[in-house]
């Protein structure tokens, strides 16, 4: 779940992207509207955006009235110190889906993203199922079924479930190393060589102890496949 937080507050957006980091998604942390707005034009993966109103460039308003015209619904949440009734409605009829006055707990932050999620199924199912893979989003846990039908539980950091997520969502196709990056690292992530290679070695030994016979094939100077169907190993 990839989260695009545009707030020029330097203390406050590093507070919210060490939170929602917590919660497994993955944030692009933004300080001003018009690079905001060149992310929002060239990535399209985002699950869910978080705007502040005020903000140096183009305003979080102007943002949402934006994306609304290009016919975009990324589900939008809306920070902001103003408080007054009129504001709200502003803010609603710009096409924000929710709003939040600061200051505001952190709890209430990720209770509302939460809640914004629900509201758009197609974008984010409860589970997603490959194979005799189960990945549930409520949960943030992956099953996997053996072969008598018994569901193991199998625990991965947030950058493998996030990784295992893509390979679920491309089953039998190949990715490169740099689609995964790109997908699943942040824009300024510094970049570590092979970061995606070793992710996967974990990955697979992971699924390899669980007893799954789904597996990640490496195909040679491409990228990587994921098998959703039974390979005998
Ligand atoms: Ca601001």
């Amino acid at each position: 779940m990839r989260v695009l937080l545009v707030e020029d507050e330097p203390d406050l957006g590093r507070a919210i992207k060490r939170t929602l980091n917590r919660e497994k998604y993955i944030v692009d942390l933004v300080l001003d509207g018009v690079e905001a707005w060149h992310y929002l034009d060239n990535w399209t993966q985002y699950t869910l955006a978080i705007f502040d109103w005020l903000l140096p460039g183009m305003s979080g308003i102007e943002l949402c009235q934006r994306l609304r015209q290009q016919h975009n619904s990324l589900p939008v949440l809306i920070l902001t110190a103003k408080d007054r009734m009129e504001d709200k409605v502003t803010g609603l009829d710009a096409g924000a889906d929710d709003y939040l006055v600061k200051p505001f707990g952190m709890a209430e932050l990720l209770a509302r993203l939460r809640a914004l999620q629900r509201r758009v199924p197609q974008i984010q199912p409860q589970q997603l199922q490959v194979g005799n893979l189960t990945l549930d989003y409520q949960t943030h846990t992956v099953c996997a079924q053996d072969s008598l039908g018994t569901q193991q539980v199998i625990v991965l950091t947030a950058k493998e479930f996030q990784l295992l997520e893509y390979f679920l969502q491309h089953p039998n196709q190949i990715v490169t190393s740099d689609q995964i990056r790109n997908q699943l690292w942040e824009v300024n992530a510094e970049s570590v060589s092979n970061v995606v290679a070793a992710q996967i070695r974990l990955l697979r030994r992971k699924l390899a102890q669980s007893g799954s016979d789904r597996s990640i094939e490496t195909v040679h100077g491409i990228g990587y496949r994921f098998n959703s169907t039974h390979v005998s190993q």
